[in-house]
């Protein structure tokens, strides 16, 4: 039981800068970089640097300084890409896909960040 990080996940290989990243956004806790293969006009992940594998890894045993700089990085990237309504914009879709259920594919814990279109439906089911 418990999380074990596996340090090779390539979230990990591009916070050691070996593979490159377009990145939006570095804090000393947390880096924003757009997906590889977005699935809307804006699709950014957020990440922290630690090392936790999912969401409630995180939420479990982060710090108080780790937690509150990956939470205000989400305000920042969504004010920076234009999807914050705060901000005039015409929001978003926040996801943290977790393990098996989550069809989860890189684990270290990131949140995607979606917008820049209307998502639609919130799940569609393959089965
Ligand atoms: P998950 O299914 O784990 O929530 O999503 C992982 C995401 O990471 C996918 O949307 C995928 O496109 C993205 N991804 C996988 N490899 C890379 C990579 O090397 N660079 C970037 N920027 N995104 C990646």
């Amino acid at each position: 039981m418990g999380y074990e990080y596996d340090d090779q996940n390539i979230f990990a290989r591009i916070l050691r800068g070996e593979i490159p990243n377009d990145t939006r956004l570095e804090t000393e806790h947390t880096l924003a970089f757009n997906d590889i293969n977005p699935q809307a006009p804006v699709h950014v992940l957020i990440i922290p640097k630690g090392p936790y594998v999912c969401y409630d890894h995180f939420a479990s045993l982060a710090s108080e300084a780790e937690i509150v700089d990956f939470t205000r990085s989400v305000a920042d990237v969504c004010r920076m890409t234009g999807v914050a309504p705060g901000s005039g914009g015409e929001g978003y879709r926040a996801i943290a896909n977790t393990a098996v259920h989550g069809v989860q594919e890189v684990p270290h814990y990131h949140l995607h960040i979606l917008g820049g279109r209307n998502m639609g439906p919130m799940l569609s089911r393959r089965d």
